[in-house]
Protein backbone atom coordinates (compact mmCIF):
# COMPACT_ATOMS: atom_id res chain seq x y z
CA UNK A 1 0.00 0.00 0.00
CA UNK A 2 1.35 3.45 -0.90
CA UNK A 3 1.73 5.83 2.06
CA UNK A 4 -0.25 9.08 2.17
CA UNK A 5 2.87 11.36 1.89
CA UNK A 6 4.06 9.37 -1.14
CA UNK A 7 0.57 9.44 -2.62
CA UNK A 8 0.52 13.22 -2.15
CA UNK A 9 3.89 13.66 -3.90
CA UNK A 10 2.69 11.41 -6.71
CA UNK A 11 -0.57 13.31 -7.09
CA UNK A 12 1.17 16.70 -7.12
CA UNK A 13 3.62 15.44 -9.75
CA UNK A 14 0.62 14.27 -11.80
CA UNK A 15 -0.92 17.75 -11.50
CA UNK A 16 -3.74 16.48 -9.29
CA UNK A 17 -6.06 19.46 -8.56
CA UNK A 18 -7.16 17.82 -5.30
CA UNK A 19 -4.27 19.55 -3.55
CA UNK A 20 -4.68 22.93 -5.18
CA UNK A 21 -6.97 24.16 -2.43
CA UNK A 22 -8.85 27.43 -2.77
CA UNK A 23 -7.66 29.82 -0.08
CA UNK A 24 -9.20 32.95 1.45
CA UNK A 25 -6.16 34.87 0.24
CA UNK A 26 -6.82 33.79 -3.33
CA UNK A 27 -10.53 34.66 -3.01
CA UNK A 28 -9.66 38.20 -1.89
CA UNK A 29 -8.26 38.83 -5.36
CA UNK A 30 -11.23 37.20 -7.08
CA UNK A 31 -14.39 38.39 -5.29
CA UNK A 32 -15.11 42.07 -6.10
CA UNK A 33 -16.55 42.80 -2.65
CA UNK A 34 -13.26 41.49 -1.16
CA UNK A 35 -14.71 40.19 2.14
CA UNK A 36 -17.97 38.55 1.15
CA UNK A 37 -19.64 36.79 -1.76
CA UNK A 38 -23.36 37.16 -2.36
CA UNK A 39 -25.49 34.46 -3.95
CA UNK A 40 -29.16 33.53 -4.11
CA UNK A 41 -30.63 31.27 -6.77
CA UNK A 42 -33.48 32.93 -8.66
CA UNK A 43 -34.58 29.67 -10.29
CA UNK A 44 -33.99 31.06 -13.79
CA UNK A 45 -32.74 27.67 -15.06
CA UNK A 46 -29.85 29.17 -17.06
CA UNK A 47 -27.37 26.74 -15.56
CA UNK A 48 -29.49 23.80 -16.82
CA UNK A 49 -29.54 25.01 -20.43
CA UNK A 50 -27.11 25.03 -23.29
CA UNK A 51 -24.57 22.48 -24.44
CA UNK A 52 -22.51 20.90 -21.67
CA UNK A 53 -22.08 17.81 -19.54
CA UNK A 54 -23.82 16.72 -16.34
CA UNK A 55 -22.00 14.09 -14.28
CA UNK A 56 -24.00 11.52 -12.35
CA UNK A 57 -22.32 9.12 -9.89
CA UNK A 58 -23.64 5.57 -9.38
CA UNK A 59 -25.20 6.79 -6.13
CA UNK A 60 -26.92 9.68 -7.96
CA UNK A 61 -28.39 7.22 -10.46
CA UNK A 62 -29.71 4.99 -7.67
CA UNK A 63 -31.22 7.99 -5.89
CA UNK A 64 -32.91 9.12 -9.12
CA UNK A 65 -34.36 5.66 -9.68
CA UNK A 66 -35.82 5.62 -6.15
CA UNK A 67 -37.04 9.22 -6.33
CA UNK A 68 -38.85 8.63 -9.64
CA UNK A 69 -40.09 5.19 -8.52
CA UNK A 70 -38.83 3.46 -11.67
CA UNK A 71 -38.69 -0.31 -12.06
CA UNK A 72 -35.62 -1.86 -13.71
CA UNK A 73 -37.03 -1.72 -17.22
CA UNK A 74 -38.11 1.91 -17.04
CA UNK A 75 -34.86 2.90 -15.35
CA UNK A 76 -32.85 1.19 -18.09
CA UNK A 77 -34.88 3.11 -20.68
CA UNK A 78 -34.21 6.38 -18.84
CA UNK A 79 -30.47 5.65 -18.71
CA UNK A 80 -30.43 4.94 -22.40
CA UNK A 81 -31.98 8.34 -23.17
CA UNK A 82 -30.00 10.24 -20.54
CA UNK A 83 -26.44 8.90 -20.60
CA UNK A 84 -24.18 9.26 -23.62
CA UNK A 85 -20.82 8.36 -22.01
CA UNK A 86 -19.14 6.77 -19.02
CA UNK A 87 -16.02 8.63 -17.84
CA UNK A 88 -13.93 8.32 -14.68
CA UNK A 89 -16.72 6.32 -13.02
CA UNK A 90 -19.37 8.95 -13.78
CA UNK A 91 -22.37 8.58 -16.04
CA UNK A 92 -22.19 11.57 -18.40
CA UNK A 93 -25.21 13.36 -19.84
CA UNK A 94 -24.26 15.53 -22.81
CA UNK A 95 -26.91 18.20 -22.86
CA UNK A 96 -27.98 19.76 -26.13
CA UNK A 97 -30.38 22.68 -25.74
CA UNK A 98 -31.16 21.82 -22.10
CA UNK A 99 -30.66 19.13 -19.48
CA UNK A 100 -33.04 16.21 -19.92
CA UNK A 101 -34.45 16.85 -16.41
CA UNK A 102 -35.34 20.52 -16.93
CA UNK A 103 -39.14 20.52 -17.12
CA UNK A 104 -41.52 22.85 -18.94
CA UNK A 105 -41.89 25.04 -15.83
CA UNK A 106 -38.12 25.61 -15.84
CA UNK A 107 -37.69 23.40 -12.79
CA UNK A 108 -35.44 20.44 -12.16
CA UNK A 109 -37.61 17.31 -12.14
CA UNK A 110 -35.18 15.58 -9.75
CA UNK A 111 -34.28 18.61 -7.61
CA UNK A 112 -34.09 16.82 -4.20
CA UNK A 113 -31.68 14.23 -5.65
CA UNK A 114 -29.86 16.36 -8.25
CA UNK A 115 -26.18 15.49 -8.58
CA UNK A 116 -23.37 17.19 -6.67
CA UNK A 117 -22.36 19.11 -9.78
CA UNK A 118 -25.73 20.90 -9.64
CA UNK A 119 -26.24 21.20 -5.87
CA UNK A 120 -22.76 22.67 -5.41
CA UNK A 121 -23.09 25.35 -8.12
CA UNK A 122 -21.73 28.06 -8.18
CA UNK A 123 -19.28 26.89 -5.50
CA UNK A 124 -17.03 25.20 -8.06
CA UNK A 125 -13.24 25.56 -8.29
CA UNK A 126 -13.62 26.86 -11.85
CA UNK A 127 -16.01 29.67 -10.77
CA UNK A 128 -13.46 31.09 -8.35
CA UNK A 129 -10.34 30.42 -10.42
CA UNK A 130 -10.08 34.12 -11.35
CA UNK A 131 -12.05 37.40 -11.33
CA UNK A 132 -12.74 36.98 -15.06
CA UNK A 133 -14.16 33.45 -14.53
CA UNK A 134 -16.38 34.66 -11.68
CA UNK A 135 -17.70 37.57 -13.76
CA UNK A 136 -18.38 35.21 -16.65
CA UNK A 137 -20.43 32.96 -14.36
CA UNK A 138 -22.28 36.04 -13.01
CA UNK A 139 -23.16 37.08 -16.58
CA UNK A 140 -25.13 33.84 -16.99
CA UNK A 141 -26.28 33.34 -13.40
CA UNK A 142 -28.32 36.25 -11.99
CA UNK A 143 -27.96 34.82 -8.46
CA UNK A 144 -24.16 35.12 -8.50
CA UNK A 145 -22.88 38.46 -7.13
CA UNK A 146 -26.52 39.51 -6.73
CA UNK A 147 -26.95 42.37 -4.27
CA UNK A 148 -30.07 40.58 -3.00
CA UNK A 149 -28.09 37.41 -2.39
CA UNK A 150 -27.15 35.82 0.90
CA UNK A 151 -23.73 36.95 2.11
CA UNK A 152 -21.07 34.24 2.44
CA UNK A 153 -17.75 35.00 4.10
CA UNK A 154 -14.68 34.13 2.05
CA UNK A 155 -13.89 31.38 4.54
CA UNK A 156 -17.32 29.84 3.91
CA UNK A 157 -16.75 30.09 0.15
CA UNK A 158 -13.31 28.47 0.44
CA UNK A 159 -14.74 25.61 2.49
CA UNK A 160 -17.60 24.99 0.06
CA UNK A 161 -15.37 25.13 -3.02
CA UNK A 162 -12.84 22.76 -1.45
CA UNK A 163 -15.62 20.39 -0.41
CA UNK A 164 -16.90 20.35 -4.00
CA UNK A 165 -13.38 19.63 -5.20
CA UNK A 166 -12.88 16.78 -2.73
CA UNK A 167 -16.28 15.15 -3.16
CA UNK A 168 -16.37 15.44 -6.94
CA UNK A 169 -12.90 13.96 -7.30
CA UNK A 170 -13.47 11.26 -4.68
CA UNK A 171 -15.83 9.39 -6.99
CA UNK A 172 -13.49 9.45 -9.98
CA UNK A 173 -11.95 6.10 -10.78
CA UNK A 174 -9.35 7.32 -13.28
CA UNK A 175 -6.79 8.90 -10.95
CA UNK A 176 -4.37 9.67 -13.79
CA UNK A 177 -6.77 11.89 -15.67
CA UNK A 178 -9.08 13.68 -13.29
CA UNK A 179 -11.68 16.16 -14.43
CA UNK A 180 -12.94 19.14 -12.50
CA UNK A 181 -15.99 21.35 -12.43
S1 LIG B 1 -28.24 30.21 -13.28
FE1 LIG B 1 -27.96 30.78 -11.12
S2 LIG B 1 -29.86 31.80 -10.55
FE2 LIG B 1 -30.28 30.65 -12.43
S3 LIG B 1 -31.03 28.62 -11.72
FE3 LIG B 1 -28.81 28.43 -12.00
S4 LIG B 1 -27.94 28.88 -9.95
FE4 LIG B 1 -30.06 29.63 -9.97
S1 LIG C 1 -30.07 17.64 -13.10
FE1 LIG C 1 -31.53 19.25 -12.59
S2 LIG C 1 -30.28 20.89 -11.66
FE2 LIG C 1 -28.89 19.51 -12.78
S3 LIG C 1 -28.66 20.41 -14.84
FE3 LIG C 1 -30.33 18.90 -14.93
S4 LIG C 1 -32.19 20.09 -14.58
FE4 LIG C 1 -30.47 21.33 -13.88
Amino acid sequence: MISEPLRKIWRISMGDPYFETTTVQHLKSVVPDSDQFRFRCTGCGNCCRGPGSVYFSDEDMQNIQSFLGLNRTRFAALKQRLIQARENGYHVHRTGGACYFLDQDNRCAIYPVRPLQCSSFPFWPSTFASRAELEEVADDCPGTLSKAGEAHSLLQVARRVNRTRREFIAKQTNQNKLFMI
